[in-house]
């Protein structure tokens, strides 16, 4: 029986302006918990800013990088520390998150979709300002949109792993029938892109009352041979490592029993 839990790698941290608490309350939280490793991915900065009023702004780059530092130095050699970013997909931002990943030693970066519409007309449909917007749109159209941009996400080439994957149910509101008809086709490219997805256990703390994503999405993913990773998506040192357990029996229960870790951007698998 292997003690030691997977890596935690989707952390924020204050700079983000909706988060707490203290580097080294983050790690001391990660050695307690006896994660193989803490990773720190803070939500990115993204152009034209002040792009939204929940990241860091480009100026923040290296307060980010003195987190890190200190993080690190208080972990010493108890846990490893993992450098991160959450980057977001928005229209027309390709460039922008390839030049992201030349500003440090990145050991991962994540690929997130919180906002869909074209240039200028992006809403960020995962904040609680829209929720009157959801209750009028077509549901049906919002997920096509979220997994078609979700493919090209995968597609691109520039994320290790893919946050949050079906982060578009998040207020509850799903199409009606069968949703796998949504899945396959994502997974399908995920697969053939060769990234690795996550498991994101905040979402049992929102409306949609479940993980990201949902069982049978990881049981296709599962089939599909994903690399998974497990993540609390912490923004605060209390959440680190959270329902990890219970995220591992989900693993399990769909044929998991390794989970990644990244160095450099280079991906390796690890037994749980
Ligand atoms: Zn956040
Ligand atoms: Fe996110
Ligand atoms: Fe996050
Ligand atoms: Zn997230």
């Amino acid at each position: 029986m292997n003690k030691i839990l997977p890596a935690d790698y989707h952390t924020h941290t204050p700079l983000c302006l909706h988060a707490e608490g203290a580097p080294e309350a983050y790690i001391d939280r990660a050695i307690e918990l006896g994660l193989a490793e803490y990773g720190i991915s803070d939500h990115a900065p993204q152009h034209p800013e002040p792009f939204d009023d929940w990241r860091m702004q480009e100026k923040d780059l290296p307060d980010y990088f003195e987190w890190i530092a200190r993080a690190r130095h208080h972990a010493g050699d108890k846990i490893t520390v993992r450098a991160g970013l959450e980057c977001d997909w928005v229209c027309n931002n390709q460039a922008w998150n390839e030049e992201l990943a030349t500003r440090y030693d990145w050991d991962y970066l994540i690929g997130s979709i919180h906002y869909l519409g074209g240039t200028g007309e992006e809403w960020d449909f995962d904040h609680t300002k829209w929720l009157g917007r959801w209750a009028e749109l077509d549901i049906e159209h919002a997920w096509k949109t979220y997994w078609k941009e979700y493919a090209r996400m995968a597609k691109s080439g520039l994320f290790d792993f893919l946050g949050h994957p079906d982060l578009i149910k998040k207020f509850g509101y799903f199409p009606k029938g069968d949703l796998r008809r949504f899945y396959e086709p994502v997974i399908e490219v995920v697969a053939e892109a060769g990234v690795a997805i996550e498991l994101n256990m905040a979402g049992l703390y929102k409306p949609c009352e479940e993980a990201y994503p949902s069982m049978d999405f990881l049981q296709l993913a599962a089939s599909a041979g994903i690399p998974i990773t497990l993540s609390s998506d912490a923004h605060a040192p209390s959440e680190v490592g959270r329902n990890f357990e219970q995220g591992i029996a989900m693993l399990r229960e769909v044929g998991y029993n390794s989970s990644c870790l990244f160095d450099g951007r280079v991906r390796k698998s690890r037994a749980f």
